[in-house]
C-alpha cells in the first residue's frame, strides 16, 4: 500500500462535478478508515476548461496530470459546445489527454449485481453471478495502423486500414492482462482472429510467450466471433478478456450491456507511467444539476484507482463490498430504480455507501 496517492481531479462538465464529488467524499472516507494521504488537485477539462481558456485541454490541467500518480475523470460535453469546430470541442481534450498519457490498456469491468439483475437483457440464470473484465488495447491495431485512406482504384473508390501489432504492444498488454488476472480468478482468455488475420497469429504467438511468466494463470484462446456468441451464452465463464483495439472496442461494450445500467460501469486506462478513471458513461445534460445522477460508476472507478494505482485492494473491496449492501437494502438512483425500491439522489446514496465502509 501507498502511503501517499496524489490525484489530479478533473470533473469536467455535466453530472460530471456532482459525481466527483460523491467520490471524493468516499475517498476522504477511506482515507479515515486505512490513513493513506490523498493529494487531490482539481483542474479543468472539456467544456468548463474552453469556457475559462478556450482549450478543452489546457497545459495547465496536462502539467497537473502529469505530477499526478493518477487521475480521476468526471464526463465531458454539453449542448452548449455542439456547435464548435471539432477539433476544439470538449470531446477533443478527452481524446488529446488519453494520448498525451500514453495510455494504452482499457479495462472495463462487467459485473451483475444481485439486485439489478432484471436490469438485464439476459435471463436470470444466465447473468446472475457474471463477474468479468475485458482489457482492450487502446493505442495501436487497425484505429492507428497505416498505410490507410480513401483514393480511387480501377475507376472506383476503395478504403483501406491496415491492422498491425508490433510485438512489444501485444506483450505489454499481455503482460498487464495476466497480473490482472493473477489478482482475481486466474483464467485469462486472450480474443483474436488467427485463423484468417496474421496479426493475430503474432498476438497468440506473444501470448503464449508470456504465458510462461504466469503459469499459474489459466489461458485460453477465443475467435472473436466465438467470444461474442460465448459472452451472451455463458458470460459467468469469463474472468479476464484480453484484445485488440478493434476486437475489444465491440467487446466491451457488449460486455458492459450484459449488466444493463450506465450509470454502474466504470473503466481504468493505463499506460506504463500514467493512469487515468473515469465512468464509461457522459455528462447527461439531461439531468445535470439536479443532483440526481448515479454516483455508482464514478465510485467505482475510484475503487479501480485504489487497486491498480494506490495498491489499496482492500479498500476497493470495501467499495465495492459497500454497494452491494446498499443496493441489497433497496436504495436505487433514478436510473436503475423499480417498483418497490428506495429512491434517493447522489448525496443520499453516496452517505449510504460511505456508512457502510466505516
Ligand atoms: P450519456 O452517457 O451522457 O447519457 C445517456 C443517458 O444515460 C442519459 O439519459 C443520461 O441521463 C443517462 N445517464 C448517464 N450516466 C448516468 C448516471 N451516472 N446517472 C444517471 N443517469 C445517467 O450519453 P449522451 O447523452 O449520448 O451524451 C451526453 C454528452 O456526454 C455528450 O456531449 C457526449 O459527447 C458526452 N459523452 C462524454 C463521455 C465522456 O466524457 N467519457 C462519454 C460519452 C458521451
Amino acid at each position: 500500500m501507498k502511503k501517499e496517492c496524489k490525484i489530479a481531479v478533473l470533473a469536467g462538465d455535466g453530472i460530471g462535478k456532482e459525481i466527483m464529488e460523491a467520490a471524493i467524499e468516499v475517498l476522504k472516507a477511506i482515507s479515515q478508515k486505512y490513513g493513506i494521504n490523498f493529494q487531490f488537485q482539481e483542474a479543468l477539462i472539456g467544456g468548463s476548461a474552453i469556457d475559462e481558456t478556450g482549450d478543452p485541454l489546457p497545459e495547465e490541467t496536462l502539467k497537473i496530470a502529469k505530477e499526478s500518480d493518477a487521475v480521476l475523470l468526471g464526463a465531458v460535453g454539453g449542448e452548449k459546445w455542439d456547435n464548435l469546430p471539432t477539433d476544439k470541442r470538449p470531446e477533443k481534450g478527452l481524446l488529446r489527454i488519453r494520448k498525451e498519457l500514453d495510455l494504452f490498456a482499457n479495462l472495463r469491468p462487467g459485473k451483475a449485481y444481485t439486485p439489478l439483475l432484471d436490469a438485464s437483457p439476459l435471463k436470470e440464470n444466465l447473468i446472475k453471478g457474471v463477474d468479468l473484465l475485458v482489457i482492450r488495447e487502446l493505442t495501436g491495431g487497425i484505429y492507428f495502423g497505416e498505410p490507410r485512406g480513401i483514393e480511387e482504384r480501377n475507376g472506383e473508390k476503395v478504403g483501406y486500414n491496415t491492422m498491425i501489432y508490433y510485438e512489444h504492444e501485444i506483450e505489454r498488454i499481455a503482460r498487464l492482462a495476466f497480473e490482472v488476472a493473477r489478482g482475481r480468478r486466474k483464467k485469462l482468455t486472450s480474443v483474436d482472429k488467427a485463423n484468417v488475420l496474421e496479426v493475430s497469429a503474432v498476438w497468440r504467438e506473444v501470448v503464449n510467450k508470456v504465458h510462461a511468466d504466469y503459469q499459474d494463470v489459466e489461458l485460453e484462446h477465443m475467435y472473436i466471433d466465438n467470444c461474442a456468441m460465448q459472452l451472451v451464452r455463458r458470460p459467468r465463464d469469463f474472468d479476464v478478456i484480453v484484445t485488440g483495439n478493434l476486437f475489444g472496442d465491440i467487446l466491451s461494450d457488449e460486455a458492459g450491456a450484459l449488466t444493463g445500467s450506465l450509470g454502474m460501469l466504470p473503466s481504468a486506462s493505463i499506460g506504463e507511467r500514467y493512469a487515468l478513471y473515469e465512468p464509461v458513461h457522459g455528462s447527461a445534460p439531461d439531468i445535470a444539476g439536479q443532483g440526481i445522477a448515479n454516483p455508482i460508476a464514478m465510485i467505482l472507478s475510484a475503487a479501480m484507482m485504489l487497486d491498480l494505482t494506490c495498491k489499496l485492494p482492500e479498500a476497493a473491496r470495501d467499495i465495492e463490498n459497500a454497494i452491494d449492501k446498499v443496493l441489497e437494502e433497496g436504495y436505487r438512483t433514478g436510473d436503475i430504480w423499480s417498483p418497490g425500491t428506495k429512491k434517493v439522489n447522489t448525496k443520499e446514496m453516496t452517505e449510504k455507501i460511505i456508512e457502510h465502509i466505516l
